[in-house]
């Protein structure tokens, strides 16, 4: 099959196809054509080499949706011709944070797609069934293959991390992303009030399309005044995709006994923290990672129902992996970009 292998970490040009042998499903596992592959920050993170469990030559992607082609051994409740996408990460499904419904937290099987297990920018790819969700037939592949890299986890984020109420406000950083956009839809439709932040002018129509009730443009990435004027006392809760470049601003949006959400770190950096502001105003700083089966198959209800519109801006073919990695990192792209491989 046709693959983009990455031999090693560095910038978008190390991304090539090539043909590599076909996978074939272990106990447990099945086979899935690949129809569809987002292209996340999180690969771009990847490809750098700031993740410590990839190890190359790898197959990127998490965010891949297709049909199953073939069925392992052992594997129940999954047939030839069913349509399925992948949630980020695996889980054993057995141990205590499964049965607390947290299988995010789950140590015994934590693989992730594209790094400890080869993902999805190829023709096809195995998945063990722990780390599929079944997709309804009036969801597009594309618009699959993104769900749970994005609406799942603005659900995720939101519903289950943030715990945002109807009548709170939230801000969004980073909120022109593919996660970004669908968080403010979600944020709209359970009754917040919401405020995006985004370094760029240029794409504040867009969040206001998407549900922002104010946008806050900041290409210093100075917001917290902002907030504070059209607050009074602060928001209830931040979300925060940037990470690290975004952290103190964030930090300083809250009102006493706000949340921050973080859920993103795109340049993998570390913060400074003044403890004596979380001890004061009694802070809540929450982590957000992986989306559940159950997140996904609300996620996909939600998309079917046109609750949330996805936000694909583009479909490349495979062999465009650079490019498309590139264009992400000049921060070109609202939504999300995906590859779809030939056949
Ligand atoms: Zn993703
Ligand atoms: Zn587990």
């Amino acid at each position: 099959m046709q693959a983009v292998v990455l031999h090693a970490f560095g910038g978008p040009e190390n991304l090539r196809l090539e043909s590599v042998p076909d996978p074939s499903p272990g106990p447990g596992e099945v086979l899935m054509r690949v129809q569809a592959c987002g292209v996340c920050y999180h690969d771009v993170i990847n490809r750098r080499g700031n993740l410590p469990r990839t190890s190359v030559p790898a197959i990127l992607g998490h965010e891949a949706a297709g049909e199953v082609i073939e069925v392992g051994p052992g594997v129940e409740g999954w047939s030839v011709g069913d349509r399925a996408a992948t949630l980020q990460r695996l889980s054993c499904g057995e141990c205590n944070h499964c049965n607390d419904h947290r299988p995010s937290l789950c140590k015994e099987d934590n693989r992730f797609f594209g790094e400890e297990i080869p993902g999805g920018y190829a023709d096809y790819m195995t998945a063990p069934v722990a780390g599929i969700g079944r997709v309804p037939e009036s969801v597009p592949w594309p618009v699959a293959a993104t769900a749970c890299c994005t609406a799942g986890t603005a659900i995720h984020t939101l519903r289950t991390r943030a715990r945002v109420t109807p009548g709170e406000t939230v801000v969004v950083t980073g909120a022109s992303g593919g996660v970004g956009l669908q968080v403010l839809q979600l944020a709209r439709h359970d009754g917040a009030r919401v405020l995006a932040v985004t370094s760029s002018a240029g794409k504040a129509e867009a969040l206001t399309d998407a549900g922002a009730d104010e946008v806050i443009v900041a290409p210093d990435l100075h917001f917290s005044r902002q907030v504070r004027e059209l607050t009074g006392e602060g928001a209830d809760a931040v979300i925060e995709i940037v990470g690290s470049a975004t952290f103190d601003q964030s930090l300083k949006c809250l009102a006493p006994g706000g949340r921050l959400v973080v859920v993103g770190n795109l340049e993998a950096g570390i913060i400074q923290l003044n403890p004596g502001l979380v001890i004061v105003k009694e802070l809540e700083i929450i982590g957000a990672y992986a989306t559940t089966q159950k997140e996904l198959q609300e996620a996909l209800r939600l998309i079917d129902e046109g609750v949330l519109r996805p936000w694909v801006s583009g479909v490349l073919p495979l062999e465009d992996a650079s490019r498309a990695h590139a264009r992400l990192e000049d921060r070109g792209v609202v939504g999300r970009l995906v590859l779809a491989p030939s056949h």
